[in-house]
């Protein structure tokens, strides 16, 4: 049998008994009803106690009781009118307000009402019946006022109505709840005392102020119930408001700190999120300081602290060793330039792509960005299996990159350092195997292994780069001047500034030692403009000073490195303007090489510097293979025939040809020409029988300093009695007049 079932069987079970009682009840009220006491008081209090009364109603703070006037009403009705009128008064009052409860929407069942009425009916009757008994009639009771029989009337009243009420319910709530008849009545029922005592009190002073037919003391008691009523109710809604603002205020309390716990939760895991992104930022940071962004392999950083655990290690034994690779692209630059840089960056990921494919296990490449690259050979101690390895590198790089329809060929140049106890710091081993690879580089050798004299000779350079420095600051380079001779009238015609280092601690410097140095650190520039200032002052002073100098002019050379800077031609500009010299009167030498490498820049350089008025003349001209189309093109006014050529030209053979051949092209090309390395005066006959115009060499003079050449340009022509008056040209013997010319 389902739960419901038995439920409604109980309750139907409880209602059947109930029933009788509550029918007799009723039929005992109406038949015993005192109509001869029925009047407009009796109405007026019926009305009031079944429809209105129950709406007087105040909750009790903090419980489920509500105060109403309705059972100090129906005590009143049984106080003054008798148990008869009670008990109909509390049925129809029950009925109504039940009614009224259901069709405000409280889910209360017709049976239940019919129960309510029944319980209301039965309570009201044996209480009437016990007081009535007990204590006699109403008037009776009321006449008692004050008295201790009239208290307890009120009591047993009270009483009485209270546990038949109570009981009655609990019995019922529990057959619907299935709780105990116990539990129910002591959680909900028992409370309810107080509101028939208070009732029954009520009643007591209203039934005998009623009875002293006292207006005047009946709504004094009226006015003082209302009083308190009112005081009450507004005692009550006021800890209502209290209450309800407390419990807002709570509940406001609950929803902020929930809101705040909610808050800390999204703070804790934003924080935990930002943690994370933190931790991935910083592994992407740490990655990105030890890689290279391009091919992704270790980069420099890496190899550095690898090398110095590496080099730890090695302390501990000599089986800890190793060999550092280092490797660069030749000619990358031409690659970048001719095919673009993205294409570059291709090949340098196809380059890291192949060589990591040759880097052997436990092994390391890098990349150290650009187009150099590295690697560690773990074990590799001998010069055999690192050069086995450098080969194989070389060997795997020459191979075509294939891209797309385009083979693009490449090759390197390998470094080796071998580690060795004299390495103590990672800086030291890569510098060793840098100067292997620059060395290798250098000497177009394909790979190289560091040795120790690479270093010294490293060290002397950079010794030597910082000697230099201060030269050309401290003024200690010096310029001789060697004369270009008119060969047709033998005199003196111009100068050739050649630079000198006097060198603290090792003497004399030609330029062949220290000219390549100063073009590879750039110093070449402040150099030669330190050089073209003193040579053009130079020549302006003698100019002036010395009778007959006005037209001498000076031949400075000038530097590949130099030719190719942009601002040379404004340099040259500002030095003629500071030295007031005739532009005619400086003519600058560049070597053939560096005029044909770049013919179309170097048409518009020569162009410009020729625009300043200044001659130009070709250099060492013969050794360059100079383009004859360009050759006519450049704005030149002398062509200087290469010594090598002169020096030759006593074999009769192909020499004096090509010296010959020169002269006519100049001839041709409208120049000048002027032969160098004169050093004997068979050579001088052959060039001055060939046309040649001017000629410079020891048979004249070295190269001197300015106090040497000022004697010269008092006796232009010194050099007349060189000649033999007879064939004016032509000696007996060479030794004779190179002697003659060297003591000069
Ligand atoms: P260069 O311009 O061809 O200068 C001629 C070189 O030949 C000079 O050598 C000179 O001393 C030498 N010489 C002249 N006559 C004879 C001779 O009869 N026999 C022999 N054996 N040699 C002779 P130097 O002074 O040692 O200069 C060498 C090179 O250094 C120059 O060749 C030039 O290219 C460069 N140079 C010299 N001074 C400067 C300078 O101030 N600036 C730049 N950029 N280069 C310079
Ligand atoms: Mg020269
Ligand atoms: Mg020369």
């Amino acid at each position: 049998m389902k739960s419901t079932e038995r439920k409604d069987r109980k309750i139907n079970l409880y209602l059947s008994l109930l029933l009788p009682f509550g029918i007799a009840a009723f039929a005992w009220s109406v038949w015993h009803f005192p109509v001869h006491q029925i009047n407009s008081s009796l109405i007026v209090l019926s009305i009031f106690t079944v429809f209105f009364s129950s709406y007087l109603r105040i909750q009790l703070p903090r419980t489920k009781i509500h105060l109403t006037v309705s059972d100090a009403l129906i005590f009143l009705s049984l106080l003054t009118y008798g148990g008869e009128v009670a008990v109909l008064l509390a049925i129809l009052e029950t009925a109504f307000t039940s009614l009224n409860l259901r069709r405000q929407g409280v889910a209360i069942k017709y049976k239940t009402i019919v129960i309510n009425v029944l319980i209301a009916a039965v309570s009201g009757l044996v209480t009437a019946i016990v007081v009535q008994t007990v204590f006699g009639t109403p008037d009776k009771i009321v006449a008692g006022f004050g008295s201790t029989s009239f208290l307890l009337a009120l009591t047993v009243m009270a009483l009485s109505q209270f546990l038949l009420n109570s009981i009655s319910v609990a019995a019922f709530v529990s057959v619907m709840s299935e709780s105990t008849m116990w539990k129910v009545w002591y959680e909900n029922c028992l409370n309810a005392l107080v509101l028939y005592v208070s009732g029954a009190a009520v009643a007591g002073v209203s039934a005998w102020a009623l009875t002293q037919i006292n207006f005047a003391l009946f709504a004094a008691v009226t006015g003082f119930f209302a009083l308190i009523y009112m005081t009450y109710s507004r005692y009550v809604n006021d800890v209502k408001t209290a209450a309800a603002l407390a419990e807002e205020a709570e509940r406001t309390r609950a929803d902020e700190s929930e809101n705040h716990i909610l808050e800390l939760k999204q703070y804790v895991s934003e924080l935990e999120k930002s943690g994370e992104a933190l931790r991935i930022s910083r592994e992407k940071f740490r990655y990105a300081a030890y890689h290279d962004a391009l091919t992704g392999l270790p980069n420099r950083n890496y190899f550095i602290g690898t090398l110095e655990d590496l080099l730890e290690k090695r302390k501990r034994g000599p089986e800890h060793t190793f060999a550092l690779v280092f490797l660069d692209l030749n000619r990358f630059r031409t690659i970048n330039d001719s095919l673009g840089h993205s294409m570059g960056d291709h090949l340098i990921r196809r380059v890291a792509k192949r060589l990591s494919a040759m880097t052997g296990e436990g092994d390391l490449i890098g990349h150290f960005g650009g187009d150099e690259f590295a690697f560690i050979l773990h074990g590799v101690g001998d010069a055999g299996s690192a050069t086995a390895f450098a080969e194989q590198v070389v060997k795997g790089i020459a191979e075509p990159f294939r891209f797309k329809s385009r083979h693009v060929y490449t090759s390197v140049s390998v470094g080796i350092a071998l580690c060795g106890l004299e390495h103590s710091k990672a800086q030291e081993i890569l510098r060793d195997a840098d100067m292997a690879m620059y060395h290798a580089k250098d000497n177009g050798e394909r790979y190289c292994i560091f040795d120790k004299e690479m270093h010294t000779s490293a060290v002397s350079q950079q010794q030597m780069e910082t000697d230099l420095r201060y030269a050309i600051v401290c003024n200690e380079l010096e310029i001789f001047y060697q004369p270009i001779i008119d060969l047709d009238k033998m005199f003196l015609s111009g100068f050739e500034a050649l630079v000198r280092w006097n060198h603290p601690r090792r003497g004399l410097m030609s330029p062949t030692d220290f000219i390549p140095l100063s073009e590879e650190t750039g110093l070449v520039i402040p150099m030669t403009l330190q050089i073209l200032r003193s040579a053009c002052n130079q020549i302006v002073d003698w100019q002036s000073r010395i009778p007959d100098s006005k037209s001498m002019y000076v031949s400075v050379n000038l530097s590949g490195k130099h030719f190719g800077h942009d601002a040379l031609v404004e340099q040259i500009q500002t030095i003629l303007d500071e030295t007031k010299i005739d532009p005619s009167c400086l003519k600058l030498e560049i070597t053939e090489g560096v005029v044909m490498e770049n013919a179309e820049n170097a048409i518009s350089m020569l162009q410009q510097i020729r625009g300043l008025g200044v001659r130009l003349s070709v250099d060492d001209f013969g050794t360059g293979y100079s383009s004859l189309s360009y050759l006519h093109r450049f704005p030149l006014d002398t062509l200087k025939v290469d010594r090598s050529f002169v020096t030759m030209m006593e074999d009769g053979g192909e020499n004096a040809e090509i010296v010959h051949t020169i002269i006519s092209l100049a001839q041709t090309l409208k120049l000048s020409v002027i032969a160098e390395g004169i050093e004997n005066i068979f050579q001088l006959n052959q060039l001055r029988i060939l046309g040649c115009e001017y000629g410079q060499g020891y048979l004249f003079s070295r190269p001197v300093p300015v106090a040497e050449i000022e004697k010269m340009l008092v006796d232009k022509f010194r050099w007349t009695n060189i000649l033999t008056p007879s064939i004016h040209g032509v000696p007996s013997t060479t030794s004779d007049y190179s002697q003659l010319s060297i003591s000069q």
